[in-house]
């Protein structure tokens, strides 16, 4: 059988429906971010980097850098086995303690990545509690839905951060079967934020346990960068949070948090924890710097607040119309793939200005668009010249205005 000829069909299809994915081949120059060196069929050169999810530059923070380089100096490289046999070292249970205070929970439990977190922590739920039904926020993320269904407990889909419909599909559940109310506080493609109080106040009337995903929340929200949930006081009554390790702080790794029964059950009976191996202790050393550090410190929310304020602002002013949100994500909706990858690509070209065309299925079709992530390290003189990018860009292209 011509397997070749198999995956190509499928491949072409996406490159006719221009969803298929072209990755920029970037080098991170350390201590520059966001610049980077982008290797392009042309060679090489400087770009400025508007879509990453470093979101407040913390990978290359020198507090973080040298917490990695100290623990590999005095660990090694790798953790050398799973969590169970030899993988556990000293640095992931300070990252553990690191991370329950930080949420102000009994316990933590890492793992490899925020998308292996959820899929092990819901799909051990759904399939070890008896009867249980999930009850998920239709704009979850794929981890969330894999775990869900991997599961194979009962799904019910609410309307996205639609809490009466959430409590209309709760009152229809029997009453005596445990029930998980999974969300998200911070939605990454629209920006949007979940009203977490009223969800909780419904979960907790029906007897549910709520399961948080703050993966682009945490180190942002919060004065200690507990999230979206620690900003709005109501962390202690969320059954489990999650969240990543590479996002806001800038290293790799997944987590939650919860009470200490919760942890154990699901490290005892989690296969996306027990059979892989640990990450290594240097990247634990590093997630727990950066995590102690925006405990402290809120120069980088503060300056990310600043430029995504300003970046708004400058876009308003020259008309480009923008999602607006209460997040730091900026969406700006093309809603056709060609024409998202077409200004992708001439930004890229003629500004040096990189921005990843989001399209299906990251975001529903005829959604596709490109999508700002302003961090505190992003200059005046950036935002400037992403500004006077995209104005050009409006003002020749007759395909933007029409969507305009
Ligand atoms: N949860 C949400 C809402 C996400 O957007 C992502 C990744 O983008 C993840 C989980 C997965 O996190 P990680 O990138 O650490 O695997």
């Amino acid at each position: 059988m011509d397997f070749d000829a198999l995956f190509n069909a499928q491949l072409n299809q996406l490159k006719e429906d221009g969803n298929y994915r072209y990755f920029a081949e970037l080098e991170r120059d350390c201590g520059k971010f966001p610049k980077a060196a982008s290797h392009g069929e042309d060679g090489v050169r400087d770009v400025t980097v508007w879509c990453s999810n470093d979101y407040l530059g913390m990978g290359q923070n020198p507090l973080v850098i040298d917490a990695m380089c100290e623990a590999v100096a005095r660990t090694g490289t790798g953790a050398g086995g799973t969590r169970n046999i030899s993988g556990t070292n000293h640095d992931h249970l300070l990252l553990e303690r690191e991370l329950a205070d930080l949420h102000g929970k009994e316990a933590a439990l890492l793992f490899t990545s925020g998308y292996v977190s959820n899929w092990a922590a819901l799909s051990t739920l759904g399939s070890r509690l008896e009867g249980c039904i999930i009850l998920s926020d239709a704009g979850n993320h794929a981890s969330m839905i894999e775990g869900i269904r991997h599961s194979r407990a009962e799904k019910v889909i609410w309307k996205h951060n639609d809490v009466a419909d959430l409590e209309a599909k709760l009152a229809a559940c029997p009453a005596n079967v445990p029930k998980i109310v999974a969300f998200e506080s911070v939605y990454s493609m629209d920006g949007d934020v979940a009203p977490i109080r009223e969800i909780v106040e419904v979960a907790e009337k029906y007897g549910a346990m709520t399961y948080l995903d703050e993966v682009h929340a945490v180190g942002m929200y919060g004065p200690r960068g507990g999230g979206v949930s620690e900003r709005d006081g109501v962390a202690d009554r969320i059954t489990l949070i999650e969240g990543t390790l590479g996002k806001a702080y800038g290293v790799v790794g997944g987590y939650i948090t919860g009470s200490a029964a919760l942890c154990d059950f699901i490290r005892s009976f989690a296969s996306g924890f027990i059979f892989t191996t640990a990450l290594p202790p240097a990247v634990a050393a590093a997630a727990r710097t950066s995590i102690a550090h925006l405990k402290e410190s809120s120069v980088e929310r503060e300056g990310q607040r600043r430029q995504v304020a300003r970046l708004r602002a400058a876009l308003d002013r020259e008309g480009i119309p923008h999602m607006m949100n209460d997040s730091h994500i900026v969406p700006v909706l093309i809603k056709d793939p060609v024409k998202t990858r077409m200004l992708a690509d001439y930004l890229m070209a003629e500004w040096d200005i990189y921005v990843q065309p989001i399209n299906y299925p990251t975001v529903p079709k005829g959604t596709e668009r490109l999508r700002f992530t302003p961090s505190p390290l992003h200059t005046d003189a950036d935002i400037d010249h992403l500004v006077a990018a995209l104005s050009t860009l409006w003002k020749q292209c007759a395909i933007a205005h029409a969507v305009a």
